[in-house]
């Protein structure tokens, strides 16, 4: 039979607690569903100062505080101690580290490890609080410190191309501005709103020598993204990439087309009804019914058609090698854009001269913010969560936990 000592002994070891850590009591409250773990560390045995490793006397031990560990079959189990402080002559009063929890933590290190992976599967904290039975802040909180201590491991040594974007946040009430590391598929951070000072809150983020060592960014047209940029990484080449010049130009030929179908409306002509997505979807991905749609339209006579021909057109720009030839085809694409007589054509055909410059970077650098698209759909579901995301800093620690590539697990 089995005496109560080694019932003891035997919850130390699949506790993994090493001597002079001793379990000294196991209670088992079946009404409860609950099984409490007393751990306790000798008084008589010397103790190391957390600063210096010295062994020292303790002082004394706190009040009793409690984890929940991992459940016992379904049976919720707390270990619960009184941790002793030591008392270094250097260091003074400390209260000693414990093996099983991190500081501050209600929970041990395996429990976090547990939650940690339950968020992860279960893409929500709602989710995860009502399968841990925990409440939602308390899930939030293991997600934060996870947050945090995948931040500390992080290495950005190999950051090269990085892309900074903006999104709606909140229903589209607000905008917050991301920072991608492209080459590791990862978003670095994220702040609040899409002004100048928010784009250099983003870039302080990055520590100096990480900033100094970035080779090119990609980028909307967007100024406070411009000039943060030549502020904080002076090196890096700006790239307006390919991702955010077709949707302008997407844009504006349906502003042409929205414009051109008012007008034939006016007469009662249909010619233009329901035809949105055949402009804006690539000839090569229609189905045969809809490209003879799309021929029928007889484009030539339409200014829809002109106008989604000078944007097809464009995508020639991105198959150059070289520099001057890319120039000299933006040349002629440029005559034939601002001569189209469409205003939206001529808009953002000055709008893309002006930036020419870092449209051309492009051909050096091949980036693009398209991958940012890949994660919208988490970006979506962490907002369709949104009851703890109307506090900006959460909606943070909820990106990077998902989106971050972070090591987010307790060692
Ligand atoms: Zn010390």
């Amino acid at each position: 039979m089995k005496t109560s000592s080694d019932l003891h002994n035997h919850y130390r070891l699949l506790l993994g607690l090493l001597p002079p850590w001793v379990v000294t009591n196991v209670d088992l409250k079946v009404d409860q569903r609950l099984v409490e773990i007393a751990v306790q560390w000798p008084v008589d045995h010397e103790v190391e100062c957390p600063e210096c490793q010295r062994s020292c006397s303790i002082k004394d031990q706190r009040e009793e505080r409690r984890w929940r560990h991992l459940d016992t079959m379904q049976f919720q189990t707390i270990i619960k101690s009184r941790i002793p402080r030591s008392e270094c002559p250097d260091h003074g009063v400390k209260t000693i580290a414990v093996p099983w929890a991190g500081p501050n933590s209600r929970f041990t290190l395996l429990f976090e490890r547990f939650a940690i992976d339950m968020m992860i599967a279960a893409k929500s904290i709602k989710a995860a609080a009502g399968l841990l039975g925990l409440s939602w802040d308390q899930v939030h909180h293991i997600q934060a410190r996870a947050v945090e201590r995948g931040l500390l491991r992080r290495k950005l040594d190999d950051v090269k191309h990085v892309g900074i974007d903006e999104k709606s946040f909140l229903k589209g009430h607000k905008y917050a501005s991301l920072m991608v590391d492209i080459d590791g598929a990862r978003i670095l951070d994220v702040v609040q709103d899409r002004t100048l000072e928010a784009a250099e809150q983003l870039w302080q983020k990055l520590p100096e020598e990480v900033r100094g060592g970035i080779d090119a960014v990609a980028m909307d047209m967007w100024d406070a993204f411009i000039t943060s940029t030549k502020k904080h990484a002076p090196q890096a080449d700006i790239v307006h990439d390919k991702f955010h010049i077709s949707k302008y130009l997407n844009e504006a030929v349906d502003k042409v087309r929205r414009a051109e179908h008012k007008w034939f409306m006016k007469d009662g002509d249909e010619t233009l009804k329901g035809a949105k997505y055949l402009f804006l979807k690539n000839p090569e991905n229609m189905s045969d019914l809809e490209r003879d749609r799309f021929k029928s339209l007889r484009m030539d006579n339409l200014k829809a058609g002109r106008a989604w021909s000078i944007k097809e057109t464009f995508s020639e720009f991105w198959t150059y090698s070289y520099q001057a030839s890319a120039e000299k085809f933006f040349q002629r694409w440029y005559w034939w854009a601002t001569h189209s007589r469409l205003k939206p054509m001529i808009d953002v055909a000055k709008l893309m001269k002006r930036h020419l410059d870092n449209i051309l970077t492009y051909l050096r650098h091949q980036i693009t913010n398209a991958m940012m698209e890949g994660f919208n759909s988490k970006i979506q579901s962490i907002k369709a969560n949104a009851r703890g995301y109307r506090n900006f800093a959460n909606y943070r620690i909820a990106i990077l936990f998902y989106c971050g590539k972070l090591e987010l697990h307790p060692l």
